[in-house]
């Protein structure tokens, strides 16, 4: 039975528990790491979002378009005076739009959830808002990461327990442009990068290889795109890639031709991995056989939650991983340099191309991707 006393006591209590009290939850129990886990309902998380047209340093070119811009959403959640930072990227042929991602988040409702540490829980609900939109769900992915790993005081590779020294160089991509300018671009890369990715799939494709062996010795990966269109000639064109120093190919023939790509596969030189082919966690096991790995990107797969399940489904089918991006800034990418420890290739230089990153995150140093010990993705603001 309770008496006064304690019942005062308790309504004391009741009344704080808005703002939580330190070192304690609802229930009286001792929280974890210094903080108290709001289990009262209501949750406190607070979701904002605001468009972030991200401005390219060089114009940018491939087959079918040029542009100079990027169309990108900001994401911050704030939670216990903390601040998770995400974001959406949506390159023009991924049919995302600000419009989109705008519409997308403001139905997100997070005002639900009790705490942030339900991932599963949240990004479940997330996905299941719509069937696609997965840059939009990506920025709310990164940006729970970014505030769970702050609450832990921990960056994910560590939540993840992954060794840091083992991330990979990170490709630069070398653009399609005059021979003359490609040269140049490629000088600028010496001593910056130890891999270049080149966009082949064009009627100039041995010109611009030569064109960088004119210059550098540089292990050189290589995108097809989806350019080649005969499998007898796109693998002879693999074996004198290879010839010439080329270590991978991504993405030989169009994305539906499984079968053909097999028959590459099989007979390659190189390893091939698969980018178009792929969007999500659940088309990767169809690619067994018909590449050796997968090209992991966070906009394609609705974030961070996805991907680390894409690389351990990858690995379990006996496929390599590699970890894409977009132009973006350094958030979406040091959120995916987290995963880095488990790829074969990074090619995450997205950030690197834009002239207003609001962040400083990962960095390149003497071309590996060198990850820092801040909690969470490792970002600060600006
Ligand atoms: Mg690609």
């Amino acid at each position: 039975m309770q008496n006064r006393r304690t019942f005062l006591k308790t309504a004391a209590l009741a009344a704080l528990a808005p703002a939580a009290v330190a070192g304690q939850n609802l229930a009286g129990e001792p929280s974890t790491a210094g903080f108290a886990i709001n289990r009262g309902g209501g949750g406190r998380m607070k979701m904002t979002f605001f468009p972030y047209e991200l401005r390219l340093r060089h114009v940018f070119t491939v087959a079918s378009y040029s542009r100079t811009t990027t169309p990108d959403v900001q994401v911050e959640i704030a939670y216990e005076g903390l601040t998770g930072y995400g974001e959406a990227s949506m390159p023009p042929y991924l049919g995302e739009t600000t419009e989109s991602v705008m519409a997308f988040l403001s139905r997100v409702d997070l005002g639900q959830f009790a705490d942030p540490f339900q991932l599963e829980e949240i990004l479940g609900y997330v996905d299941s808002l719509s069937p696609r939109d997965t840059a939009a769900k990506a920025a709310v992915d990164i940006a729970l990461h970014d505030l769970v790993g702050k609450l832990l005081g921990a960056p994910w590779y560590r939540i993840w327990g992954l060794d840091k020294a083992k991330a990979p160089s990170t490709t630069f991509t070398i653009g399609i442009d005059t021979p003359e300018v490609v040269r140049a671009k490629t000088k600028e890369c010496e001593g910056l990068f130890n891999i270049l990715k080149v966009k082949l799939g064009r009627d100039n494709d041995k010109e611009m290889i030569e064109t960088i062996r004119s210059v550098t010795d540089l292990p050189i990966a290589v995108d097809a795109n989806q350019g080649w269109t005969d499998r007898q000639q796109a693998l002879d064109m693999i074996h004198w890639l290879k010839e010439q120093g080329v270590v991978m190919v991504e993405q030989p023939l169009s994305k539906e031709r499984l079968d053909d790509s097999a028959w590459i596969t099989q007979h390659s030189p190189l390893p091939i991995f698969a980018d178009e082919s792929l969007q999500r966690l659940a088309d990767v096991p169809a690619l067994k056989g018909a590449f050796s790995g997968i090209n992991i990107k966070l906009m394609k797969c609705t974030g961070m939650r996805e991907a680390r399940k894409m690389v351990t489904v990858a690995h379990a089918l006996g496929m390599r991983a590699m970890l894409g991006c977009m132009t973006e800034t350094s958030c979406a990418v040091s959120a995916a340099a987290q995963l880095s420890p488990l790829a074969d290739f990074a090619d995450l230089d997205g950030n690197l191309l834009i002239s207003n990153d609001r962040f400083v995150g990962m960095e390149v140093v003497k071309g590996k991707i060198t990850l820092n010990d801040h909690s969470g993705i490792g970002i600060v603001k600006r």
